[in-house]
């Protein structure tokens, strides 16, 4: 018994030493593409992605970059019936991108495909009902994101989400803020991040989530979406899409989760100009 518990404290120290150095490792520098970029590409970003008209010409410029490399590194797969077009893929790169716009670490790491439904989809893996109860029918997805290195959304809601940049609502941004959140090998709402801003980001990260959870017992009103009360990792995801599309109120209401939010983006989505909605 002793030698078990000894081997567990030896594993358990072993991860936290593993998983401490990983998140201070600096994160090798992007290599972005040089080929030049398919002439289309500018004008679906413009029409479908309005959150990219608040961007200056050279950050516009990087995004398109980094939509090179996702689509050279990541692979579409349509289900339901869709066939994936280049406008689909584009506008999905693109979202996912405008999170990485100013970090360094490399390009979703982990992710492999991601799988497009024309329209919100059910789970293929669902609860077996025990016996004699009445199986529920599972409400449709619209976005999920996987620790294997898949993420799933459903079309018409990636064009819905991104199509209105100021209601808090994207499911493109809240999938890839899952992706990120991942990166270290945990979903716990705390991405890849310099050890000294670990324990700040930890306490601030906690202290929000317990507010949006009281808010949501109490029916309080609040910028976060309720979702965002599940778990720390939806927290995040929530947070995410909240400091992209309505960051002046989520700075003027938790200007504490709005500081982290932009010390680890890298971004003052505050200070942009508000897109005007398609
Ligand atoms: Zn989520």
């Amino acid at each position: 018994m002793t030698v078990i518990l000894a081997a567990a404290a030896i594993l358990g120290f072993g991860y936290l030493l593993v998983s401490a150095v990983l998140r201070r490792i600096p994160a090798a520098p992007l290599c972005l593409p040089s080929d030049p970029i398919p002439a289309a590409w500018p004008g679906i970003v413009d029409a479908n992605v309005p959150l990219a008209r608040s961007l200056s010409a050279d950050e516009r410029q990087r995004l398109l970059r980094l939509v090179q490399l996702f689509l050279s590194d990541k692979h579409f797969e349509g289900c339901g019936g869709l066939t994936v077009s280049d406008e689909m893929k584009v506008t999905i790169a693109a979202e996912a991108c405008l999170l990485l716009l100013h970090l360094e670490g490399p390009c979703y790491p982990a992710l492999r495909t991601v799988l497009v439904y024309p329209r919100g989809f059910v789970p293929k893996i669902a609860r077996s009902p025990q016996t004699g109860e009445i199986p529920e029918t599972p409400a449709p997805l619209i976005g999920e994101s996987w620790q294997d290195g898949v993420v799933v959304v459903s079309w018409d809601d990636v064009v819905r989400g991104a199509g209105n940049p100021l209601d808090g609502e994207n499911v493109v941004l809240h999938e890839f803020a899952h992706q990120l959140d991942e990166e270290d090998g945990a979903g716990d709402g705390a991405p890849v991040l310099p050890g000294s801003a670990l324990r700040t980001w930890g306490r601030v990260l906690s202290d929000e989530h317990d507010r949006l959870r009281r808010d949501v017992d109490h029916d309080r009103q609040s910028v976060l979406d309720e979702y965002g009360a599940t778990n720390k990792a939806e927290f995040f995801a929530v947070a995410t899409e909240t400091f992209f599309e309505k960051p002046v109120q989520l700075e003027r209401e938790h200007p504490e989760l709005y500081e982290q939010l932009k010390r680890f983006y890298r971004q003052d989505p505050a200070r942009w100009t508000p897109p005007p909605p398609s």
